[in-house]
C-alpha cells in the first residue's frame, strides 16, 4: 500500500530527526558505527506495514535468504512464544538478523525498522555483545555500573531514543489501523517470510479475523512473544 509505505518512510525520518536533536542538545555521541552489529542479534519486532516496506527494498537474493530464515524462526516462535525469557534466550543464542551483511553492516540500513533505530549507546560496544553484561562480575561489573547514567536504560542503551522508537512504532500501528483497518505485529524475519505466503496474503486481504485464524493455525498467535493482530 503506497500510503502506508509513505507513512513508514515519514515515521523513520521523523524518529531520526528527533533522535539527532536529542543527541545534539545533550552533547551525546553514540559509539554506534557501521559494522558494529551486536544489537542485530536481538529479536526485532515490526508491523506488517514495516515488513512490506522493507521487503520492497531488498535485493532478490537477500529477500530469498530472509524468507528462508523466517521459515525457521516461525517454528522457533511457534514452539517457544510462551516462554517468559524467550527474547533473552534468543539474544544469547546470537541469531544474526538475515539483513546483516558479511561486512557487519545492515544491508537495508536506510530502511531499517523503528526498533533498530532506537538502539543506541555511548558506552563501549563490547557491552552490547550477547551475554557480556550478564556475565560481568566483581571489578568489571563495578566498572560497567559506574558508567551508567540516569539517561541510560534499559541497561547501557540510551533511554530517550529507545522510548521515542517505541512511541513512533505505536503511532505507525495506529496509522496502519486507520488505513488497513488493522495491523499484524511480529518478529522481523518471520514477518518477511509470511508476506511471501499466498495464504497469509489472502488472510490479510480478508481482514483481522481471517489473519488471526491463519496465525493461530501456524501456532504464531499470542503468547508473550508471538504475533499480535489488532
Ligand atoms: S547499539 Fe551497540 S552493538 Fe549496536 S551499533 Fe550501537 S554500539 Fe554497536
Ligand atoms: S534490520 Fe538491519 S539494523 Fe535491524 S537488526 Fe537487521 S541488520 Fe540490524
Amino acid at each position: 500500500m503506497q500510503a502506508l509505505d509513505q507513512e513508514v518512510a515519514r515515521t523513520h525520518h521523523e524518529l531520526d530527526r528527533r533522535t539527532a536533536a536529542y543527541l545534539r542538545s545533550h552533547g551525546l555521541e553514540p559509539s554506534c558505527r557501521k559494522g558494529c552489529h551486536f544489537c542485530c542479534y536481538a529479536m526485532v519486532v515490526i508491523s506488517l506495514a514495516e515488513a512490506e516496506y522493507l521487503r520492497a527494498q531488498l535485493e532478490p537474493s537477500r529477500l530469498a535468504e530472509a524468507e528462508q530464515v523466517g521459515q525457521k524462526r516461525l517454528m522457533q516462535i511457534a514452539r517457544d512464544k510462551h516462554q517468559p525469557n524467550f527474547a533473552t534466550e534468543y539474544f544469547l543464542q546470537a541469531n544474526p538478523c538475515p539483513l546483516l551483511g558479511a561486512d557487519g553492516a545492515c544491508c537495508a540500513y536506510p530502511h531499517r525498522p523503528l526498533a533498530c533505530r532506537g538502539v543506541l549507546t555511548d558506552l563501549d560496544a563490547h557491552y552490547c555483545a550477547p551475554g557480556v553484561v550478564l556475565r560481568l562480575r566483581g571489578k568489571n561489573k563495578s566498572q560497567y555500573q559506574a558508567q551508567l547514567k540516569p539517561y541510560h536504560g534499559p541497561e547501557h542503551y540510551l533511554e530517550v531514543p529507545w522510548q521515542s522508537s517505541q512511541r513512533s512504532a505505536q503511532q505507525l500501528w495506529e496509522k496502519e489501523q486507520e488505513v488497513r483497518g488493522f495491523t499484524v505485529i511480529g518478529e522481523l524475519a518471520t514477518m518477511i517470510y509470511l508476506c511471501a505466503q499466498e495464504d497469509f496474503r489472502r488472510a490479510v486481504a480478508a481482514g483481522p479475523q481471517a489473519s488471526k485464524h491463519y496465525l493461530k493455525m501456524q501456532k504464531l498467535l499470542g503468547g508473550e512473544w508471538g504475533f499480535w493482530v489488532g
